[in-house]
């Protein structure tokens, strides 16, 4: 059975600079994502990791290429057209959080409701904040929260929409190691019971290990992949991304 990928991209660009000494961040990348998958992508700083992630969100234009989500060719949509893209499709989560600080953790998770001028839905929020394990806290404001609930809470405030994708930019990366654990098996338990489509970036192949398959960016292009990711084998394959290039130029 084959089923529409959440996310596609099909031989992507994205350079910077001016046209004399253009930065090629990517360089050509194509990657399908199935639905209801975890992907993490890796690859050394500067390899083009956040640009990608940033096409996908419809945060900026690729040079080239096509985008599709959930089957949707997102690429030449207006910039307001992709703002409503975000809000319905997808779901972002960022290292730093991006809670607001004067709205309880209820508040932040309704928030891309009211952004849409609608009235949040007050059972999914307490549905959601069940899932991430902050039933009990979702009156507290973000300061009286731990990092790994504020994150918690980020998470669930992603998925409000019910979105095609999550994407995750480091979402472990401001974290200390339990909180981070309790984040990477929270994104796991949303693919595992909720369905749900993750693609996150990270440099830790602790957290890539949490994948399904773990994709490899040099260079602004995908080196490689590897399915059923172990900590050790990720880390091995980081310390060689040489050979990957050389196997795929
Ligand atoms: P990563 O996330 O893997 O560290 P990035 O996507 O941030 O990589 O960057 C890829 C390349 O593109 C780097 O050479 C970076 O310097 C360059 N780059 C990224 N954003 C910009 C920008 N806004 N202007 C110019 N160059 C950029």
């Amino acid at each position: 059975m084959t089923s529409t990928p959440a996310l596609s991209v099909h031989d992507v660009t994205r350079t910077y600079g001016d046209p004399g000494n253009p930065v090629r961040a990517l360089d050509g990348v194509t990657l399908t994502v199935a639905p209801g998958t975890f992907t993490a992508v890796m690859g050394p700083s500067g390899s083009g990791k956040s640009t990608f992630l940033n096409c996908a969100a419809g945060l900026e234009s690729p040079s080239s290429g096509r985008i599709l989500i959930g089957g949707e060719d997102v690429t030449d949509w207006s910039e307001s057209r992709r703002t409503v893209l975000r809000r319905e499709k997808i779901g972002i989560v960022f290292q730093s959080f991006h809670l607001m600080p004067y709205l309880n953790a209820e508040q932040n998770v309704g928030l891309p409701a009211r952004l849409a001028g609608g009235r949040p839905d007050k059972a999914r929020i307490r549905e959601l904040l069940a899932v991430v394990g902050l039933a009990e806290r979702s009156r507290h404001l973000p300061a009286e929260l731990s990092g790994g609930q504020q994150q918690r809470v980020a998470i669930a405030r992603a998925l409000v929409g019910n979105p095609a994708i999550l994407l995750a930019d480091e979402p472990t990366g401001a974290l200390d190691s339990a909180s981070a654990r309790d984040v990477l098996a929270l994104l796991r338990t949303t693919v595992d019971t909720l369905g749900q489509t993750v693609l996150m970036v990270t440099h830790d192949p602790v957290a890539a290990s949490y994948a399904d398959e773990v994709v490899f960016m040099v260079d602004g292009l995908v080196a490689g992949r590897m399915g059923q990711p172990t900590a050790e084998a990720v880390a091995g394959q980081m310390a060689h991304l040489d050979d990957l290039v050389k196997v795929t130029s």
